[in-house]
């Protein structure tokens, strides 16, 4: 029996950009060394964080370096992981496993409870499966937060010769990273959702749409597939159902489930006129699911638990936990997993951990570069849906980005409307040809020779983009630019000509 020490590191991409691939690579030829690569545990201000058993749970190293070793095999210095506050007050049900599993280790997704709900769906009929979703009042995490048994019923429904189920794991919302956090780290949950998904609606074959910016995600999953199907995990009722994994091309709208689809057909990325619905006429015009990955990794819990279970979580509008990501000038960027319901300030203090040193608070934005701005008197809001469509704001996928003292609000709102300019589709005329007056616009007032009726232009062009756009993507766009001037108006007019 080996005497070596095992020692806990992540192997998540956010971990070794900070460093977590130069302590593996110091630590390779230690003999007394065995190191395990797990997925985060997503305290990302931690990493590169090391572990190692003690006698009641795991120590935990803080920001290692290769020369802390000593430390560690002596056990100095450590911190129970239980007691560390950012993870011991979330709420985690979707990221159990994190920090505690080996991505790829079937068997130890089982051991923490995997492939229960699929399971318990195999004993359950399509009918009964699709009434736990409804009973469970889980919404969508993508985006739009429609009903997900909705969905299922309509795509159960409808007659055809095949059926698919997508995972939509192209995040491109400047600031998210759960997804692929759990195509990392947990690629079986997400297998194990869409599974669930395919036996309920009937469908035979899967596909998982990844964006092409995470090959390591993407490599982690071909893997987890490979293992899945050699278990003979990709079977329903005795028939195979395959899953495929397909790169994207870097386009931002293709996170839009119909363009989505265009792209998985081979086509170029263009949004598609709705109805007909994806459940109604998907891919190639056969009823199709397409959900995020933090959707269907949702789900084996729910069918597991039971739907009375994840409707117990969060508020009367918006039932179960969310993922939330924070990023931007916060002291403590990490994965946050809680019931819905906490104020955006409760999250920021108890989390985020206040403002990065040095910085002062300005501005969040929650929910991506279409998402609303709020200053410090916006941080009471609730988390939840209704709340953030009662003050004009999304949710989006969780996506919380803090801006500090230092940012220029109109430069920030120039970025957005030149990111849409850049990513728009092109189907419809005010996201393609608004986007870039708009950003004219906003490029004339930094450059200061903007005047009033700029103001005024943008206040228009954005209420017709919002009202006539053909997809989010077009109609959001004017969000953090109307919100940018209705919150720092004095920024806007001190770069007005005069
Ligand atoms: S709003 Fe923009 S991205 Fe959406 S369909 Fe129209 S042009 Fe395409």
């Amino acid at each position: 029996m080996s005497s070596a020490t095992r020692l806990y590191l992540s192997n998540d991409t956010s971990a070794r950009a900070a460093g977590a691939g130069l302590l593996a690579d110091a630590w390779a030829d230690r003999p007394e060394v065995q190191l395990i690569r797990l997925s985060s545990r997503g305290a990302f201000f931690l990493e590169p964080m090391v572990e190692r058993d003690g006698p009641d749970g795991r120590m935990a190293w803080f920001n290692v370096t290769p020369d802390d070793l000593p430390s560690i095999l002596s056990g100095i210095g450590g911190v129970p992981v239980r007691s560390i506050p950012f993870l011991a007050n979330q709420t985690r049900y979707t990221f159990a496993n994190f920090g505690e599993t080996e991505p790829l280790a079937l068997d130890e997704y089982q051991a923490h409870g995997g492939l229960a709900g699929l399971e318990a769906a195999f004993r359950l009929t399509p009918d009964a499966i699709i009434e736990e979703l409804r009973v469970s009042q889980l919404r969508g995490r993508g985006g739009a937060a429609f009903p997900v048994w909705n969905k299922w019923k309509v795509a159960q429904q409808t007659k055809a010769l095949e059926k698919y189920v997508v995972a939509n794991a192209d995040e491109g919302d400047a600031g998210t990273y759960c997804d692929r956090m759990i195509l990392e780290g947990d690629p079986f949950r997400l297998l194990e959702g869409m599974l669930i998904c395919a036996r309920a609606i009937g469908a035979s074959r899967g596909y998982v749409y990844c964006r092409q910016e995470y090959p390591a995600a993407a490599a982690t999953l071909r893997a987890a597939i490979q293992k899945a199907d050699e278990a003979e995990l990709l079977e329903l009722d005795g028939e195979p159902f395959p899953i495929e994994v397909v790169e994207g091309a870097g386009s931002y709208v293709c996170g839009e489930e119909t363009a989505l689809l265009e792209s998985l057909e081979g086509k170029r990325g263009v949004v598609r006129a709705r109805p007909p619905y994806p459940a109604q006429a998907g891919l190639y015009g056969r009823p199709t699911i397409v959900s995020n990955v933090l959707t269907f990794a949702t789900i084996p819990n729910i069918v597991s638990r039971g739907g009375a279970w994840h409707a117990s979580l969060g508020t009367e509008q918006s039932r179960g936990t969310i993922a939330l990501q924070l990023g931007g000038r916060v002291k403590h960027p990490g994965l946050v997993e809680v019931p819905f319901g906490l104020s955006l300030r409760q999250v920021l203090d108890q989390f985020g951990g206040g403002m990065a040193p040095g910085s002062r608070f300005k501005a969040v934005q929650v929910g991506g570069p279409l998402g609303s701005l709020f200053p410090a008197t916006g941080l009471d809001l609730p988390i939840c849906y209704d709340a953030f469509a009662k003050a004009g704001a999304v949710l989006g996928h969780g996506g919380i980005v803090v801006y500090d003292h230092e940012t220029d609000m109109v430069d920030l709102a120039r970025h957005f409307m030149a990111f849409t300019a850049d990513e728009s589709c092109g189907k419809c005329t005010p996201c393609r040809i608004g986007s870039v007056r708009g950003r004219e616009i906003l490029e004339r007032i930094q450059a200061g020779s903007g005047t009033m009726d700029d103001l005024r232009l943008l206040d228009d062009l954005g209420e017709t983009m919002k009202l006539t756009s053909l997809c989010a993507l077009g109609g959001r766009a004017p969000y953090p630019v109307l919100t940018a001037i209705e919150h720092f108006s004095g920024e806007f007019r001190n770069k007005l000509r005069m």
